[in-house]
């Protein structure tokens, strides 16, 4: 193989590297730089407001010292690489208490002053009042977050209308967040990626199994066409056929707990 022969493909490459392509869905940017390693993905996601010029974010990475990534920092530079400075972010939605996903609200919220919403049970292990004792990672600092949601409540100025769903299950409070008018489910922990499609939480992680079924059992009703997990790959097209595969399978090969 000759050097003129590498040459174009490898800059095609360094170019790809420095600016991949991370508005996954108009309007829905899927941050990169994030994830603490290969085969563990943290989907943190920007979502452009409709109305007006603001930004939402949902959810905020693991903690520093969880991580080798500062994954505050690399929300940061991912905003200015692509014209979204953190002061046009006004919303952080959060699906749950867990770590990986608390883990840089304080220090987003300091930054930001944005808005910050979560269902009102998980609004209070956030809060760390009372402390979560359940399986999986602990927020790593208190949080008061400033809208607390009740099951069905509508966003309608966050990203193109958003619906926030209970899915008590993965945790007691864990929060869906559907965009009817895309058909775009935003998933959280309520089913993880797996081979291209999903299952349901498994156990050693999850506060109920039957609850995140039942959960899950409902979001296969919604008309939906694109679901982003929180981690392994979205699945863009064809969603809602593998939530309810998803749903059917239940436990699959992990029994209740
Ligand atoms: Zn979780």
């Amino acid at each position: 193989m000759t050097e003129a022969g590498e040459g174009p493909r490898r800059v095609q490459e360094a170019a790809f590297l420095l600016a991949p392509m991370t508005e996954i869905l108009p309007g829905v940017h899927l941050i990169d730089g994030v994830n603490p390693s290969p085969d563990f993905t943290t989907n943190i996601l920007l979502l452009k407001d409709a109305k007006g010029s603001s930004w939402t974010l949902l959810d905020t990475g693991l903690p520093r010292g969880k991580s080798p990534v500062d994954t505050a920092k690399a929300i940061e530079q991912y905003g200015e690489k692509h014209g979204i400075p953190l002061s046009s972010v006004k919303h952080i939605l959060i699906t749950h208490l867990h770590a990986d996903h608390t883990g840089n609200l304080k220090a987003l919220v300091e930054r930001t002053k944005a808005k910050t919403y979560t269902h009102w049970i998980e609004a209070c292990y956030i809060a760390q009042d009372p402390p979560y004792k359940g399986p999986g990672m602990p927020p790593p600092d208190r949080v008061d977050i400033t809208e607390k949601l009740r099951d069905g409540d509508k966003l309608d100025h966050v990203f193109e209308g958003i619906v926030a769903l209970a899915t008590p299950g993965h945790t007691p409070g864990h929060t869906t967040y559907y965009c009817p008018s895309r058909k775009i489910l935003f998933a959280g922990d309520s089913v993880f990626g797996n081979n291209g499609g999903m299952v349901v939480s498994a156990k050693e992680y999850t506060f109920s199994q039957s609850l995140a079924v039942i959960s899950l059992r409902r979001l296969a009703t919604l008309d939906v066409e694109s679901v982003i997990m929180y981690h392994g790959s979205p699945i863009l097209k064809g969603g809602g056929a593998r939530l309810k595969a998803a749903a059917k399978e239940g436990y699959g090969a992990d029994p209740e707990n």
